[in-house]
């Protein structure tokens, strides 16, 4: 990637409609760069859909994600539901494809009480390569699978995998890193770990966020929460980083323009 582009997690709000096809275009309308598609309740779209995206994604300049379905836990007790995730993967990998998307972001498991090297074991297993970047993304929930470190190692073994970087999640899971030398020892992490390739590739979610002694609650305006965004914008330019920044505030598309003029003003 040459740069840093900033967008919405889904059609901006004002969006003629809420398809993906009118999102697109609002998101070029509004001078921003990037769209994440929101499987998040199912692959709803099918190939000539995706290819219709494609098309119009190319057309209009936007780079697109896509976000797996909430309903996926590699490390279910349930046999059925494992292959019922690795399938919903599976499918985000293959639609997201056809539509261009350089990217999908999923979230890989829950604990259920197990220790977290077992977790990671179970969910190191899943593998597919359909040259797509595969993201799990670093969780907001001390249930849920999904530390840095966790991601990173699985990153540094497999091929083909990369980190879903959601900061806000990643605040909201200790109620710390939310500081300029917080943000920068992640990067430096990512860039120790994983070397620069992965800096000029992140795949980055953003957004205010409510926690609380569980972690994540929900999803808040930035303006509206504590989440120090400008140090961050700070943090992401002074390493250079490039990729997708997709922000996941209520407010959308408002919240991601704030988040671009922001980062060009530093
Ligand atoms: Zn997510």
């Amino acid at each position: 990637m040459k740069e840093l582009l900033f967008g919405t997690g889904g059609s901006p709000h004002s969006s003629k409609t809420q398809s993906t096809i009118d999102g697109i275009r609002r998101v070029a309308e509004l001078g921003l760069g990037c769209m994440e598609l929101e499987f998040v309740y199912g692959v709803r779209m099918g190939e000539a859909g995706a290819r219709l995206v494609a098309e119009t994604a190319s057309q209009e300049g936007v780079k697109l994600s896509a976000h797996g379905p909430y309903y996926i836990n590699l490390n279910a007790r349930e046999p059925e539901k494992v292959i019922a995730s690795q399938e919903r993967i599976l499918q985000t990998a293959r639609i997201g494809a056809i539509c261009g998307a350089e990217s999908i972001i999923f979230h890989a498991a829950f604990y259920l009480g197990d220790p977290p090297e077992k977790t990671y074991s179970v969910v190191k297993k899943y593998r597919e390569n359909n040259g797509i970047w595969v993201r799990p993304e670093v969780m907001g929930k001390p249930t849920q699978f999904g530390t840095i470190d966790e991601i990173l190692n699985l990153c540094a073994e497999l091929e083909g995998v990369g980190i879903g970087m959601d900061f806000a999640h990643w605040h909201a899971r200790s109620g710390e890193a939310n500081s300029y030398p917080e943000f920068t020892s992640v990067l430096q992490q990512i860039k120790q770990r994983l070397g620069d390739q992965a800096l000029n590739n992140m795949h980055i979610h953003v957004s205010g966020i409510a926690y609380g002694q569980k972690g994540e609650k929900k999803h808040l305006n930035l303006q509206e929460s504590d989440f120090n965004y400008v140090e961050l914008l700070r943090a992401l330019k002074d390493f250079d980083a490039k990729g997708l920044l997709i922000c996941e505030s209520p407010s959308l598309e408002g919240d991601a323009l704030l988040l671009q003029e922001t980062y060009n003003g530093l």
